[in-house]
C-alpha cells in the first residue's frame, strides 16, 4: 500500500522509516535538495553553520526519547557534548557577592545549588525548593507528548496513565510559576534581577527552564557533534536503508481530494501521484489553506489560523560568522545588555544580545578558527518574507545593514571580531520560509499556551478528512524534535491501527 508524505524533515523521515519498518510502500516528497528541513547546517567556505540544534533532548539513555531516536538511529555513532553551563547571563544593574556581574546557569544541580547557596544565602528555602522541584522531574517518567487517539490504546494501558498522576499534580502546582514571580520571592538583588533575564526580560513559565535543566543534569540533553544535518541524514540513511524513497526538489502544490478522502497529491509541474494515505509533515498552514485550499477547517482551525488560541513561535535572525580566531577565551554563550537598543528592520528593539561561541564543535572550523552566532527571535518573520517578495534589493540592503550593527556591538563587547571574519551568512525569517515553507518563519511551529497542561487545541487528523494525518512540529505546542519524532511514530501506529497490523520497530 503506498503512502505519500510531504516533506523530509525529522517528523517526515521519521514517519517514513515507521512505516517502512512496518510493510508500507513510502514515498517522500521534499521541495530543499536535502533532507531535513528546519534540522539543518550549510557550508561557507571552510566553515560550516549550524541553524539549528543546541539541545537534542534523549542524547543519552536516561531520557525516553533516546529510545524513541535509537529504533531510528545508532545514537552511539554520535558524540554529544553536555554544556556545564547551559547559559551565562550579563546582569546590568547589580553584582553578585564576589563583584561578578555575569551569572551561570550551572546545568549539574549540585553545582547549580552550591553556587546559588553561595551567592544568595538569605535565599535558602527558596533555592532550595526550586532545586527540590528539578530533582522531583527527574523522579517522574514523563509519558507521551502526544495525545492518545481513540482506538489506539488499549483499555489496559489507558489505565497505565494513571501513574502520571503525581507528574500531572507537580505540574499543576508549578505551571502558573513565572520567572518574574520566583524571582519576586528571592532577597538577594542579583538573582532576582538574573531571573528575570531568564528570557531576556520577557515573563515566561519557569517550568520551560526547570524541565530541561532536570534533564541538562542527567546529561540527557547534549549537542550533537558535526551540527544539525548531520544528525537528519543519519535518519535520511536509514529511511533509505529501509527501501524509502525520497524525490527532492519536489514541491506538492495540492493535495487531491475525493469524498473526503485524501488519494494522492500535484506536484509543481503538474505531475499527480496517488497513494492509499498522505500524510503532511510540511507547515501546518500551508498544508492547511494551500495544499487542502481552506476546504478542511474547524472552528479549532480557524481560531488556530486567526492566532486566538495559539501564538505562532518566534522566527529568527540569525548572524553566523566564520572567523579566523579560535575564541577559546570566550564562554560558549553569553547573553548581555547593550549599550543602545538595537531596532530590527522589522520593528523588534533589543536591549540584549545572545553570543554563541561553538568552540566545542571542531568539526565546524578548522583549527584556530570558530563559528560565531547572534540569534534574534522576531514575531515579525512576515515583515521579512514580504520585504523579499516585494524589493530583493531593499530586503538585502536592511539584513546586511543590521548584520553591521550586529557586528558593531560584537565588536565593542569582545574585541577583535570585525577584521577576523572570514565568513558572514545572514539568514532572517524570509530564509527559513523560503527552504522550509514554515508559516512566518516560525521556527518551532505554535508556542506554548499560558497553560501549559491544558489538553493541545492542534490535532494530527483533520476532521472530515479522511486518510490524510499531519507530522511534526506543528502537532504539539512548543514543536522541537521531541514532537517531530513522536508524532510520526503516532502517525505510523494510527495508520498500523487502521489496517489492523501489529506495530512493529525493526532494528
Ligand atoms: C534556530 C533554530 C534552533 C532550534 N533549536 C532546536 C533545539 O535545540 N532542539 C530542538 O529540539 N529543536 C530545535 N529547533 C526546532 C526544530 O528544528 C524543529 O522543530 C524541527 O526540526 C521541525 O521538524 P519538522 O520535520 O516537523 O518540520 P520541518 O523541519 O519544517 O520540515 C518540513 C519539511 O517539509 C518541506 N516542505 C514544506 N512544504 C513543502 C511542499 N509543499 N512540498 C514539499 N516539501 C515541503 C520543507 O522543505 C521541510 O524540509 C530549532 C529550530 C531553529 C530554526
Amino acid at each position: 500500500m503506498k503512502i505519500n508524505i510531504i516533506g523530509a524533515g525529522v517528523a517526515g523521515l521519521s514517519a517514513g522509516c515507521y512505516l517502512q519498518m512496518n510493510g508500507f510502500e513510502t514515498e517522500i516528497f521534499e521541495k530543499h535538495t536535502r533532507p531535513g528541513g528546519l534540522c539543518t547546517s550549510w557550508k561557507r567556505g571552510e566553515f560550516t553553520f549550524d541553524g539549528c540544534i543546541h539541545w537534542l533532548l534523549g542524547s543519552n539513555p536516561s531520557n525516553p526519547f533516546y529510545l524513541l531516536w535509537s529504533e531510528l538511529i545508532d545514537m552511539s555513532s554520535i558524540e554529544f557534548r553536555n554544556h556545564e553551563v547551559r547559559m551565562d547571563i550579563e546582569v546590568k544593574d547589580n553584582l553578585d557577592r564576589h563583584g561578578n556581574n555575569v551569572f551561570h546557569l550551572y546545568t549539574n544541580l549540585g553545582k547549580l545549588s552550591a553556587y546559588l547557596l553561595d551567592l544568595a544565602p538569605e535565599d535558602t528555602a527558596v533555592i532550595k525548593t526550586l532545586i527540590r522541584s528539578m530533582r522531583k522531574i527527574q523522579g517522574y517518567e514523563i509519558p507521551p507528548m502526544i495525545r492518545s487517539v481513540p482506538g489506539l490504546l488499549p483499555f489496559w494501558q489507558k489505565i497505565k496513565f494513571v501513574k502520571h498522576l503525581p507528574l500531572l499534580f507537580f505540574l499543576m502546582r508549578w505551571e502558573k510559576q513565572t520567572n518574574f514571580s520566583f524571582a519576586r520571592k528571592l532577597k538577594n538583588p542579583f538573582l532576582k534581577e538574573a531571573f528575570q533575564l531568564l528570557f531576556d526580560g520577557d515573563e515566561m513559565p519557569l517550568l520551560i527552564i526547570t524541565l530541561p535543566l532536570a534533564f541538562n543534569d542527567k546529561m540527557g540533553v547534549g549537542y550533537p557533534v558535526g551540527g544539525s544535518l548531520n544528525f537528519a541524514r543519519k535518519i535520511e540513511e536509514r529511511y533509505l536503508g529501509l527501501g524509502g524513497m525520497i524525490r527532492y526538489n519536489t514541491c506538492v502544490e495540492e493535495i487531491i481530494t475525493e469524498n473526503s478522502h485524501a488519494t494522492g497529491i500535484i506536484l509543481s509541474d503538474g505531475t499527480k501521484v496517488f497513494s492509499a494515505i498522505t500524510i503532511s509533515a510540511a507547515d501546518w498552514h500551508y498544508t492547511l489553506f494551500t495544499a487542502l485550499k481552506g476546504k478542511y477547517t474547524s472552528k479549532t482551525i480557524l481560531a488556530l489560523k486567526e492566532h486566538r488560541n495559539l501564538e505562532v513561535y518566534y522566527s529568527v535572525f540569525l548572524l553566523s560568522l566564520g572567523v579566523s580566531r579560535s575564541v577559546r577565551e570566550l564562554p560558549r554563550m553569553l547573553r548581555f545588555p547593550v549599550a543602545k537598543d538595537l531596532v530590527s528592520p522589522d520593528g523588534t528593539r533589543y536591549s540584549r544580545m545572545e553570543a554563541h561561541f561553538y568552540t566545542y564543535d571542531p568539526t565546524l572550523a578548522p583549527e584556530g578558527k570558530c563559528v560565531v552566532t547572534v540569534k534574534f527571535y522576531s514575531k515579525n518573520g512576515d515583515y521579512w518574507i514580504g520585504l523579499r517578495r516585494s524589493d530583493p534589493e531593499e530586503y538585502k540592503k536592511q539584513k546586511t545593514a543590521f548584520a553591521e550593527e550586529i557586528i558593531g556591538v560584537l565588536e565593542k563587547k569582545f574585541g577583535g571580531i570585525r577584521d577576523a571574519i572570514e565568513e558572514t551568512d545572514i539568514a532572517t525569517p524570509a530564509t527559513y520560509h523560503r527552504y522550509t515553507n514554515n508559516w512566518q518563519g516560525s521556527t518551532q511551529g505554535w508556542l506554548p499556551g499560558k497553560n501549559l497542561i491544558a489538553p493541545s487545541p492542534v490535532d494530527i487528523v483533520i476532521p472530515g478528512l479522511q486518510d490524510f494525518y499531519l507530522a511534526g512540529q506543528w502537532t504539539q505546542p512548543g514543536g522541537g524534535l521531541p514532537v517531530a519524532i513522536k508524532s510520526a511514530r503516532t502517525v505510523a501506529q494510527m495508520i498500523c491501527h487502521k489496517y489492523h497490523k501489529p506495530f512493529v520497530v525493526s532494528k
